[in-house]
């Protein structure tokens, strides 16, 4: 089987000359472990702090070894019990054709319910992501004017969505591309949406939410956060999620200049991390699952086919090319 190996470690954006497709034996399982062929991985933007070799609340890929994160398979062999040939898996060994793990690091998933790359996606880890980080994290409540950027990606739609669902009194997006607002406002009903590519952040958004917001959900950073933080009414609250505008910086981070607003305007900005969120994925599943089967909440995956191309999809998310959940199809 096929892994994707980290052989060097980016500096700025990453180049294809810093992984390697290697091949490597297939081996059967021992006690207590299965053996998976995978269907379905993720990239994600996290994915490029760990080529990093720094500490963080995930370890680093170590260079010359596989990188893994969340991947979906079916089993081919077991020596589990509660784990037969034919079942579906979502696991933790992505960017690989083939994983060899404990089954107790394995968690059966159902196809029937959901499509299984939906596990990586609008129910997986990024679901989970924009549910606790709006609802928990951000302490949304119904007449709230909320703000969301890279609201055309996995997360942010999703942010978008259950804000307009729960009751929010405006909800407005920021992506890209055109394509990717008209979407914003045509399929996940945002009231207005803006292009940050066609002019300054803080203006855009000063005429889309002309009341101004009370939640800002950031998954970019820089002139995002600080367009924001210029818009946010009194006892606003910020989900720091992430800042996508700077993971591939190379020199002093940007913005913003103007956090002291925070302190008049009595602001609130907490970062956090969603696996310490676990408590809300039984909720999480229930309710966003609902949605998506009464068609409530829309949701869009792109797939970049085959394993060679993995780290090139990697690249194309980092670049803004997918709408949804970028997602590497490895089942055909
Ligand atoms: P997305 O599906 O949103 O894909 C990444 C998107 O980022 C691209 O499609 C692109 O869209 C956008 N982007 C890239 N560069 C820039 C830029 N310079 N400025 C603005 N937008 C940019 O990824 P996810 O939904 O998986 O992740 C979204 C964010 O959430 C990331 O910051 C990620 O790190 C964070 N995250 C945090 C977690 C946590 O626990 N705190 C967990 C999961 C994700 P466009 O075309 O609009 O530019």
């Amino acid at each position: 089987g096929r892994e994707w190996h980290l052989v060097a470690r980016p500096d700025g954006w990453p180049t294809p000359e810093d992984f390697a497709l290697r091949e490597v034996p297939v081996e059967a399982p021992t006690a207590g472990r299965i053996l998976v062929r995978n269907l379905y991985f993720s990239v994600d933007p996290y994915m490029r702090g760990r080529m990093n070799d720094v500490k963080s609340y995930v370890p680093p890929f170590q260079l010359d070894a596989p990188m893994d994160g969340g991947a979906v398979g079916e089993v081919i062999a077991s020596e589990a019990e509660g784990f037969a040939v034919g079942d579906h898996v979502l696991h933790g060994l992505g960017w690989r054709e083939y994983a060899n793990l404990p089954a107790k690091h394995a968690k059966k998933v159902d196809g029937s319910l959901a499509p299984l790359s939906a596990y990586l996606g609008v129910l997986g880890m990024p679901g989970l992501t924009a549910y606790a980080g709006l609802l928990d994290v951000a302490s949304f409540k119904p007449g709230d004017a909320v703000f969301v950027s890279g609201a055309a990606g996995a997360v942010g739609s999703e942010v978008g969505q259950i804000a307009r669902l729960k009751g929010a009194s405006r909800v407005i997006g920021s992506a890209g591309s055109d394509e990717k607002v008209k979407l914003l406002v045509d399929e996940y009903g945002f009231d207005a949406a803006f292009n940050y590519k066609n002019g300054p952040v803080a203006e855009q958004l000063k005429e889309a939410a002309p009341d101004g917001i009370d939640v800002y959900f950031d998954n970019v950073g820089g002139d995002h956060l600080e367009a924001a933080l210029g818009r946010l009414n009194q006892f606003g609250r910020v989900a720091l999620c992430g800042a996508i505008a700077q993971y591939n910086d190379k020199g002093a981070p940007t913005g913003p200049r103007n956090l002291a607003l925070a302190i008049g305007k009595r602001l609130r900005l907490q970062g956090f991390i969603v696996g310490d969120h676990s408590d809300l994925q039984p909720q999480f599943v229930d309710e966003v699952s609902g949605w998506v089967r009464s068609g409530e909440l829309k949701y869009n995956e792109t797939f970049v086919e085959g394993i060679d191309n993995g780290v090139e999809g990697f690249l194309g998310m980092l670049r803004g090319e997918n709408t949804g959940k970028m997602i590497i199809d490895l089942s055909r």
